[in-house]
């Protein structure tokens, strides 16, 4: 299969280019697209022939629900039932956005796009090309992040390409993506709401609008949301390292022994010497997000075996960050 590479400008993308995609999607195609996160790669999510060829160019197993993609709450509403009134609350405050809303599917869903489950993920993504791509196809687009399953996500149409040429049949080309870090997964089945994969919407935001009604992640929620899949892994041992351990000397340690060593510091501090990749986050939790996956992809291209981040602190952002360091080291 040959790849179409589709260059639009992110922020006033030409219609003509996005109809050659949405056609695609209409066909049962698949197709890459920025989103505010990563790039995601998707197919008409009303096809269940479509669906798995999401499946099949990623390499993804058949058990890892895909979220449906939508350019509208009107959208989204006609794939669900029993949605209280509290949840358009959080629909008008952050959509678009990358808060992703798991919700009990109806019979339009194809029980491949959720793996089985009875709830769907909902999300309508912050990008004119996504939100232009969905329209213009004119059905919800089911989709995750574009990369072979197992690999870091992608935040620019040359990482898609680098694991995606050929197994797809077009990327929208938009640049780099925003975020880096993922939606943040919330169940919204019954009262509290809870985080099911915190992401780029911290948990202090959504108590804002909803006080009292936001829970954190529990223990199983991950088994639950099929969350434990293999996520998120540069080819190095990742060794998360918290403030206030002593990070320069580990790596330092790993370093004497031969191995390639790479860190990743927040702030200023002592840096080791003899490694062979420095990255200094001064930007907080926010920075660190946008970078993780390219620091990932760093890693790999530079063939560190081991990776020593320093874990931010676990607050706003800084959770979701954290938890997918903790995700990267799990083997
Ligand atoms: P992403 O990794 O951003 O592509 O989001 C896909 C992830 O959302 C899946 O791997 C699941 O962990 C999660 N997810 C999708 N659908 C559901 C659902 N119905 N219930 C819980 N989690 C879901
Ligand atoms: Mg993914």
């Amino acid at each position: 299969m040959q790849t179409l590479h589709l260059k639009v400008d992110p922020d006033n993308p030409n219609p003509k280019i996005i109809e050659i995609a949405a056609a695609l999607i209409r066909e049962g195609e698949t197709v890459a697209f920025p989103t505010e996160t990563v790039y995601g790669v998707g197919a008409n999510g009303l096809d269940e022939k479509a669906v798995r060829n999401v499946f099949k160019a990623k390499g993804r197993p058949l058990k890892n629900p895909l979220l449906m993609h939508v350019m509208s709450w009107e959208q989204a509403s006609s794939l669900v039932t029993d949605i209280s009134e509290e949840v358009l609350l959080l629909v008008n405050r952050f959509w678009p956005g990358p808060l992703t809303l798991v919700a009990r599917a109806n019979d339009k869903v194809p029980p491949l796009v959720t793996a089985g489950l009875p709830t769907v993920g909902l999300r309508m993504p912050d990008h004119r090309v996504a939100l232009d791509l969905i329209k213009a196809a004119g059905v919800p687009v089911a989709a995750t992040s574009a990369n072979l399953s197992g690999r870091p996500s992608s935040t620019s149409a040359r990482h898609v390409l680098k694991d995606l040429n050929g197994r797809i049949a077009g990327v929208l080309d938009a640049g780099s993506t925003g975020w880096g870090i993922e939606s943040t997964i919330l169940d919204i089945t019954r009262p509290p709401f809870t985080i099911l994969r915190p992401g780029a919407v911290s948990r202090e935001r959504l108590e804002e609008v909803l006080p009292g009604l936001i829970a954190a992640t529990k223990p199983g929620a991950e088994e639950r949301s099929r969350l434990r899949a293999a996520h998120y892994r540069p080819d190095a041992r990742v060794i998360p390292v918290k403030p206030g351990e002593n990070l320069a000397q580990l790596a330092q340690a790993e370093a004497a022994r031969g191995k390639r060593v790479g860190v990743v510091v927040v702030g200023d501090q002592e840096l080791p010497t003899l490694v062979d990749l420095v990255v200094v986050i001064n930007g907080g939790s926010a920075e660190y997000g946008r970078r993780l996956y390219e620091i990932f992809r760093l890693a790999d291209s530079r063939k560190i075996e081991y990776l020593f981040m320093e874990i931010p602190e676990e607050t706003g952002l800084g959770v979701a960050v954290a938890d997918r360091i903790y995700e990267a080291a799990r083997r």
